[in-house]
């Protein structure tokens, strides 16, 4: 029998933020292929190495393809053995674990935690179940810990979130910044853009700061290593230049800005019995008031040339470049920053420290002038922030806590008044001591890992998970670390095995379809939410007198409620341009369209304009705001963006102004002393994704990158008595982790810092970081620790 032919579509890949679009060959009921797609304007025909085995990631021996309960005698036991079951099964007794939480604790006694990496309509209706269904607030996107510092910092400056440049200033800038960035291993195809702007314009400055020497810095013309923290310094100082050097732009600055100043102390974000925590004793609350000019001038004074220097080691003459680099009127400028600024305690302050330098210069709004903020996971801007799948979030920017935004979500969701909870839930590091507390007992983690990726996991996460009075449910295609101590495990059906969208970090929406079946019973996050909502009744969950609004919902199922109304489930199956009509995902009626189409409403007319469901799936995806179905590149600019009234008009701000935070030095929540001598520091690796779920099932980026470990210093090494390869064990207040010692190879430490990357499962790091977080963000600090290290 001759094969079948391979058929090709599109697909934005499964992995980062960059959002590369990719070709899926299909043969069957498999993909048997992927190609770079050669009309994408975010790849334009490359991928990198992770883009090019994608359909390995499918196919892993260990596929999980039926629910597993923990059972002992035939009946759920928390110390039973994962067993397979029914989905009937799985869902009645998740359901009434579920139901016992609500009565015994109230809406915060459930939880979930999704992810950046759910569809956009896989968020939307986790969003839905929990804040509208459930009226609880505890939910969280692992965006918390990735991306959290990013939104708040865009919020204070401008008033809306996501950058107001695109992928296109690659190809306009004179000048690439990267803040504690290394692109070139965690946005690969975007470092192959910026490496043809300097291949076709010699004269391109690339200026990289980093705490540890990276790939990054084999392409830069200023190598600076600094000390960890003094990003903060270093930032200020710029400013301080531009400030002393005249190269402030005063009609902008005039036209178009506001300065402010912040509170100075605001804790670390520990436990309030934490010995390291600050905020019992001056708590503070990140309150901001108006000053002059004049007033930020004097407070950026004090961050001279000698105190960078001395305060991050890099030498003076390099920092003066960098200043200069952003004096330059002539020099277009773009600073990138991704996880290196946002993990980080005072996270916020930096993302704002850089938007000044900007401002300051008027740099920005324009093609190659542009301070952009980049994103791990491929849908942490589509989904996790646009969707509202943050504990104080709603769709398109809204907040729980506005009267007006609930208001607008209950009409919109055809809802009774009252039914959202207006008080914000849990952030991610709460809803882990929250779990290890008792206070939250029933908890669904979709799209995670968290057991391997969360901060501190052997002493905040672990217990949650273990207590006896609660339930883990944990959805995933394949057997994770967390799955393996979950007490219910979902099979999920992964990437073009369902319908999809994802937004970039160029504000870029993006859409799939799906193009073969899940294996097994695997189903997708979206089905398991809907399907989960049959198990409730709106007079389970509500109170009669929120019921007493709607009489017409008594009786009825949350999924009636939410998903099988008129609004969402109402465009029959011919619609669906899928060349599959397979039951396990469509369900009868195409309901990602209804869902997409109603969230939708919540940004059309509030500048985060989406376009019309099928058009997404006639290109590669358009940046929003879509009017009219023109796409914006640069925001804040009439030349662009149908929003701006002017040249540029931050609309975000009542006033049209953009505000200039002048924020000072913190130091580190813990710092290497006499028994935790070096710095630990954690991030990712070229080869993996994240925890290395997918790429880890992939043999060729196994081999290549087949296990973690901890790079140091030559001397380092040496005063402890280590040569490379030796097996070692880190420590920290916390916990150890078996590694061993790398003082070659692709990264290069200062003395007293080392590097470890979090995607090996066998050695997992993050049980040594600290839980400490942005106060103002509630982002983790994963880049700096205290540990020691030893031979074996
Ligand atoms: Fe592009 Fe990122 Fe996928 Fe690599 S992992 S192909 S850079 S989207």
């Amino acid at each position: 029998q001759a094969p079948s032919r391979i058929l090709w579509q599109k697909a934005p890949c499964r992995f980062c933020g960059v959002g590369c679009s990719v070709l899926v060959g299909t043969q069957g009921n498999r993909v048997v292929a992927t190609q770079a797609d050669p009309k994408s304007p975010v790849n334009q025909g490359r991928t990198c190495v992770k883009g090019y085995f994608l359909p390995k990631i499918m196919y892993g021996d260990d596929r999980l393809q039926q629910p597993l309960l923990r059972m002992k005698d035939g009946k759920f036991h928390k110390q039973g053995d994962l067993t397979p079951v029914s989905w009937d099964t799985a869902f009645d007794v998740m359901a009434s674990k579920w139901k016992k939480a609500l009565k015994d604790k109230g809406p915060n006694g459930v939880g979930m935690f999704g992810s950046g990496q759910w569809t956009i309509w896989e968020g939307y209706a986790a969003v839905k179940m929990m804040k509208a269904g459930f009226r609880s607030n505890n939910i969280e996107p692992n965006a918390r810990h990735c991306m959290a510092s990013a939104v708040v910092g865009f919020l204070r400056a401008f008033g809306i979130d996501e950058p107001m440049g695109c992928y296109d200033d690659f190809e306009h800038a004179d000048v690439f910044v990267l803040w504690g960035s290394n692109a070139a291993e965690m946005h690969p195809v975007l470092w192959q853009r910026m490496a043809d702007r300097k291949l076709s314009h010699p004269q391109t400055e690339f200026h990289v700061l980093s705490t540890f020497e990276h790939r990054s810095f084999d392409m830069a013309d200023n190598a600076m290593v600094m000390k960890p923290q003094s990003d903060l310094v270093i930032l200020n100082y710029i400013a301080n230049y531009l400030i002393e050097h005249d190269a402030v732009d005063q009609d902008f600055i005039k036209e178009h800005c506001n300065f402010t100043k912040a509170a100075e102390d605001i804790g670390y974000g520990l436990r309030p019995d934490h010995p390291l925590e600050k905020a019992a004793a001056n708590p503070g609350d990140g309150s901001m008031s108006p000053i002059d000019f004049e007033a930020y001038a004097t407070l950026m004074s004090e961050y001279t040339l000698e105190k960078a220097h001395q305060m991050s080691g890099v030498p003076k003459a390099q920092l003066e470049s960098l200043a200069k680099a952003y004096a330059d009127p002539d020099t277009k400028v773009m600073s990138l920053w991704c996880m290196g600024i946002n993990q980080h305690v005072r996270g916020v302050w930096a993302n704002n420290a850089i938007y000044n330098l900007h401002l300051l210069t008027g740099k920005i709004c324009q093609p190659g002038n542009s301070p952009f903020s980049l994103t791990g996971q491929p849908s942490a801007c589509g989904t996790a922030r646009e969707v509202g799948t943050f504990a104080h979030r709603l769709p398109a920017d809204m907040l729980v806590a506005n009267d007006k935004h609930r208001a607008l979500a209950e009409e919109i969701w055809q809802l009774p008044e009252g039914t959202i909870n207006p008080k914000p839930g849990p952030h991610a590091v709460l809803q882990n001591r929250m779990l290890k507390d008792g206070e939250t007992n029933v908890y669904w983690v979709q799209c995670n890992n968290n057991m391997q990726a969360g901060p501190n996991t052997n002493e905040e996460a672990l217990p949650g998970y273990l207590n006896p009075d609660n339930f883990i449910v944990v959805s995933d295609p394949y057997p994770t670390v967390t799955a393996m101590v979950a007490d219910l495990v979902l099979p999920t059906a992964m990437w073009v095995e369902k319908e999809g969208g994802t937004g970039n970090a160029e504000r870029r929406t993006h859409f799939w379809h799906q193009m073969v079946t899940a294996p097994g019973g695997s189903r997708s996050d979206l089905w398991q939410v809907m399907e989960f909502c049959k198990r409730f009744t709106a007079d389970e969950v509500w109170p009669p007198e929120l019921l007493a609004k709607a009489p017409q919902y008594q009786g009825k199922t949350l999924y009636e409620v939410l998903f099988a109304n008129e609004q969402v489930d109402r465009f029959p199956r011919e619609q669906c341009l899928s060349p599959l009509n397979d039951e396990s995902d469509h369900f009868g009626y195409y309901v990602q369209k209804g869902l997409f189409e109603e969230y939708a409403r919540f940004g059309r007319g509030h500048a985060h304009d989406l376009d019309d469901f099928d058009n997404y799936h006639t290109n590669r995806g358009k940046r929003w705001p879509v009017v009219d179905g023109k796409e914006t590149r640069w925001r804040y600019t009439n030349s662009d963006d149908p929003y701006a009234s002017a040249a540029v008009d931050f609309y975000g701000k009542g006033d049209g102004k953009a505000l200039i935070i002048a924020n000072p030095y913190e130091p580190p929540v813990e710092s290497p002393d006499e028994e935790y001598d070096l710095w630990l520091t954690t991030g990712r690796v070229l080869e993996h994704w994240h925890t290395a779920t997918m790429t880890g099932r992939v043999p060729e980026l196994k081999q290549a990158y087949p296990n973690a470990k901890v790079y140091m210093h030559a001397n380092d090494a040496k005063a402890r008595g280590l040569t490379h390869g030796d097996e070692i064990i880190v420590t920290s207040r916390r916990g150890e982790v078996r590694s061993r010692v790398a003082t070659k190879g692709r990264n290069r430490c200062p003395e007293g810092l080392v590097f470890m990357a979090f995607f090996d499962a066998s050695q997992l790091v993050n049980k040594l970081l600290i839980d400490a977080t942005d106060p103002l963000s509630k982002e983790t600090d994963f880049k700096k620790c205290a540990v020691n290290v030893r031979k074996v």
